[in-house]
Order: structure tokens, then C-alpha cells, then sequence
């Protein structure tokens, strides 16, 4: 027997999943207009972002009145530049990320981006400015051309393919069935965990925003595959002001500053040498990391041997 499940509901059930996870809110915001919580201001205009300076003051937030998630959050990014948030589970990274698309508005303090209020500006227009780079991106039943020209629609076969080489993906696109107009998706030819961090990557050099904010993929990729895919990264983020929710480490070393939150609060910061000289927060996840590392790393030792 087939049971199909359709969900009634299904826009709302998937609004609240990606709002939740961070999963490829773009797309989403596409698919459905309805059940937004945040509504622009009257008479609000599009928010001009010349260099894509971004700052946070004194933000505080909670998803619900008697539980606070951030506590008086105050950072800022200067334009071009990286800050990495880092933390344990829950602390509220993902909830910086989320303002900052403006999928709730702030309680008290202000996110500003070159120097205009994001609550005064249309919420169509900033997640214009803005390129996401999800920690799972969905593809949508179609070929592989639209999936990366999604970015800018309407962007040539010519941008198409120079975002593809740029995400370094062109040359297996060539290898699919068929090459740009091969179907993806669910019902088409399903991408591994790394081509689709790919396909992202190539619409957000489409998009060509100043300001990305990237969700580190938790999973883990093997790491000749993660090590290249951080090279396209590091080249899509370059010159662009960064925002990195960051799982290992080990990629925002070069950060400009890296923030660690813990129970919404900016514990520490600073540049990743002068925290793993503090013995604090950071430097203990650091060792735990390079612990887990070493014992990955003598398993697979382990299985070349046998
Ligand atoms: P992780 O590393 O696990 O992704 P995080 O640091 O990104 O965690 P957030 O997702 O920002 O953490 O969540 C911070 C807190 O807010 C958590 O306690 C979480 O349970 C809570 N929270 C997140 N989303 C909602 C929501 N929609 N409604 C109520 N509480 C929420």
C-alpha cells in the first residue's frame, strides 16, 4: 500500500522547519508570502547598501517572553571583514543569523547596516542584499542551470557557468547526463552533500551580495572534499562582509573576530590566537576539537592498516 502524505498545512510546516533550521531560507521566502511575522514599516524603502558594514547594539531577544536568548548582544562587522560565532549548542548562534534576515524583529537594541536600521527598510529588499549560504540547501525539481541560476534570475548561460566554475562545480556538471539541463532534485539525479554546498556557493556569486552569512554545514564531508569546498568558500567570501556560524574551528582561524556565545551572552572575543592564550571557553572547545581530531585520524590509520 502507498500512503501519500501531504501535509495541509504543508507552507506553514515548512516555513517553521526552515525557520527553525536556517535550512535555505531564500527559496522559501519565494514559495510563500503568507505567515510572515515581521511586516515593514509604513512607507519603508529598499536599504541601500553601498559598503556592508553591520552592527549590532545592545540586542536583546527571546522567541518567547520569559526565556531570553540573546542578552545584550553588541558587535560589529566592518565592511569585507569575517566574524565567526562559535559556542555550544543552543547558545544562540543561529538566532544572530536569523535577525539579521530579519525573520523576527529585535526587542530592544538595533541591527543596522551601513548605518540604516534594518527594521525601517523593506524585508524584500534586505534579503535582496543578503546571500545565505545554508547548512543543507534544497534543490527544487528542475535542472541544474535554474538550481544555480536561482541566484539572479536573470543571469545568462555565460554568468550561469562562471558561477559554476567559481563554486568549482562546471566540470562535474559536464559529466551529468544532461550537462546544465540535467534534472536534480528529488525526482531527478541526487547531488551529494558537497554538490549542493557547491550549487549554493554558485548562487551566491550570482547574487554577488556584500554581505553572506553562512550556516558551517555540521555533517561531515571527507576531508579532501571539505578542504576544497573551503577554497571556493574563502573565495566567495573575500572582499564580502562575512557572517560565520562556525562548527570546526579549524576554518576560522583567519577570522577577523571571532565571537563565543554562551546562554546568549558574548563571552569572549578576539582573534583566534589571543583566545587560545586565554584558557577560556574557546580554547578548551579548541582542544577538544584537536582531541576528536587525533582519535578520527588514528581510526583512520586503523582502517588503511587492516
Ligand atoms: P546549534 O549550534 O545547536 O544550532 P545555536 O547556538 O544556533 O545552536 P539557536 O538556534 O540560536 O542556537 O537557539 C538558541 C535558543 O533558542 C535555544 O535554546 C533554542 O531552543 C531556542 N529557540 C530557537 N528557535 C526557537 C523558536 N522558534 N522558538 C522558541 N525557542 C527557540
Amino acid at each position: 500500500i502507498i500512503q501519500l502524505y501531504v501535509p495541509l498545512n504543508w507552507f506553514g510546516t515548512y516555513y517553521r522547519a526552515i525557520q527553525k533550521n536556517f535550512v535555505d531560507m531564500e527559496n522559501m521566502f519565494d514559495l510563500l508570502r503568507e505567515e510572515q511575522e515581521v511586516i515593514d514599516a509604513p512607507g519603508a524603502g529598499p536599504v541601500l547598501v553601498r559598503k556592508g558594514e553591520v552592527e549590532f547594539n545592545n540586542v536583546t531577544f527571546g522567541y518567547l517572553p520569559e526565556k531570553l536568548v540573546l542578552k545584550n548582544v553588541t558587535f560589529s562587522v566592518p565592511a569585507g571583514k569575517t566574524v565567526a560565532l562559535v559556542g555550544p549548542s543552543g547558545s544562540g548562534k543561529s538566532t544572530v543569523i536569523r535577525l539579521l534576515f530579519r525573520f523576527y524583529d529585535v526587542e530592544t537594541g538595533s541591527i543596522v547596516i551601513d548605518g540604516q536600521n534594518i527594521k525601517t527598510v523593506t524585508q524584500e529588499s534586505l534579503r535582496r542584499s543578503i546571500g545565505v549560504v545554508p547548512q543543507d540547501t534544497v534543490l527544487f525539481n528542475n535542472s541544474i542551470k535554474y538550481n544555480i541560476q536561482y541566484g539572479r534570475l536573470t543571469a545568462t548561460d555565460a554568468d550561469v557557468i562562471g558561477a559554476a566554475k567559481g563554486a568549482d562545480i562546471h566540470e562535474k556538471i559536464l559529466t551529468f547526463p544532461d550537462a546544465y539541463e540535467t534534472q536534480v532534485g528529488e525526482r531527478g539525479l541526487r547531488l551529494s552533500g558537497g554538490e549542493k554546498q557547491r550549487v549554493a556557493i554558485a548562487r551566491t556569486l550570482l547574487k554577488a551580495p556584500n554581505i553572506i552569512l553562512l550556516d558551517e554545514a555540521t555533517s561531515a564531508l571527507d576531508t579532501n572534499t571539505e578542504r576544497n569546498i573551503q577554497e571556493s568558500l574563502d573565495r566567495m567570501c573575500a572582499n564580502r562582509t562575512t557572517i560565520i556560524v562556525a562548527h570546526r574551528l579549524s576554518t576560522i582561524i583567519h577570522a577577523d573576530e571571532i565571537l563565543v556565545l554562551q546562554d546568549g551572552e558574548i563571552v569572549e572575543r578576539g582573534k583566534h590566537e589571543h583566545l587560545i592564550g586565554q584558557e577560556g571557553v574557546y580554547a578548551n572547545m579548541w582542544r577538544q576539537q584537536l582531541k576528536s581530531k587525533d582519535k578520527d585520524s588514528s581510526i583512520e590509520s586503523s582502517i588503511e592498516k587492516s
